[in-house]
């Protein structure tokens, strides 16, 4: 499975975060100071490792943001 980094568009091997459902490759995470904010559980910026049950996760909670919003 080809991933393409959502901030650069070039194929990659492996997203280093993900924004949303977007993956964004490392130096892209980097150069757009993406890395901090992996480490926020608020946000849409996750690490990608292991990143199915991530997603599914925050997902839920940020279903539960928005109802609280
Ligand atoms: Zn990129």
């Amino acid at each position: 499975m080809k991933l393409y980094c959502c901030l650069c568009g070039r194929p990659m091997d492996r997203a280093a975060v993900l924004i949303g459902a977007h993956p964004v490759g490392p130096k892209c995470a980097r150069r757009a100071g993406l890395m901090p904010l992996v480490h926020r559980k608020s946000g849409l910026v996750f690490a990608a490792s292991g990143h199915k049950s991530a997603v599914r996760q925050d997902a839920q909670t940020l279903d539960l943001f928005e109802g609280a919003v």
